[in-house]
């Protein structure tokens, strides 16, 4: 199964990812993920996204498309979850095409409607556990004892370089731009679901998991929540 979460900064998509992983064996495939450790390693896709990230600029469409190509050869077989990809129409063209490559299909688009007033504070609050990752929020999802990660026990978190409330606008204006195109793009298709994202973490989880267990029921169900 490939599915893909869609929505703006902030809506929740590595939140809910990161569960779908967890409880359902998907592989998560996060281009903001590869992109930061390309920038932790310094290496030269690294160098040339770092300015753009930290400006809240999309990164151009081919280094992208180039690098989520090796990560799809490198998952063969498995469940995914695309987080944060595609996000422009050019990128979702090769998408297509390079599913279609591999005799693949993409099962749906999950489009998580946000209140987007409400986006920066969720985002300028969030960081992650610096040992595995799992994230957490000052307001919204505090770790249970003041310090240390629930999941490992980790004493160290980390806080993005670009969930600063300038660069959000930026984000949030490219969202608008060139990656709302997106939404005609895949209802055409007949591919987009809608979930309520300013519902709870685990309200968003079970309306996610309700259009997931369509699919797998050959997607009676899926059809009456398409967003078509
Ligand atoms: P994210 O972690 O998905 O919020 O992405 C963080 C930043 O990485 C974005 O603001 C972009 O600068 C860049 N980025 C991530 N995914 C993409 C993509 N599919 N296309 C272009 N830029 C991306």
């Amino acid at each position: 199964m490939i599915l893909i979460l869609l929505g703006p900064p902030g809506a929740g998509k590595g939140t809910q990812a990161e569960r779908l992983v967890s409880r359902h064996g998907f592989r998560q495939i996060s281009t903001g993920d590869m992109l930061r450790a390309e920038v932790a390693s310094g290496s030269a896709i690294g160098r040339e996204a770092k300015a753009i990230m930290d400006r809240g600029e999309l990164v151009p469409d081919n280094v992208i498309v180039r690098m989520l190509d090796r990560r799809l050869a490198a998952e063969d077989g498995h469940d995914l979850i695309l987080d944060g990809f595609p996000r422009t129409v050019p990128q979702a063209e090769a998408l297509d095409r390079l599913l279609a490559e591999r005799e693949l299909e993409l099962s749906g688009v999950i489009v998580m409607e946000v209140d987007e007033e409400a986006l920066t504070e969720r985002i300028v609050g969030r960081f992650s556990c610096a040992s595995c990752g799992a994230s957490y929020h000052d307001k919204f999802r505090p770790t249970r004892i003041d310090g240390v990660c629930d999941r490992c026990g980790g004493h160290e978190f980390v806080r993005r370089a670009d969930d600063t409330r300038e660069t959000v606008l930026a984000r949030l204006a490219a969202y608008h731009a060139q990656t709302a195109p997106l939404l005609p793009y895949y209802r055409k298709m007949g591919k987009l679901y809608l979930v309520e994202g300013m519902a709870g973490i685990e309200a968003v989880t079970t309306a996610i998991e309700g259009i997931l267990s369509g699919f797998a029921r050959g997607g009676v169900h899926a059809k009456v929540m398409r967003a078509d």
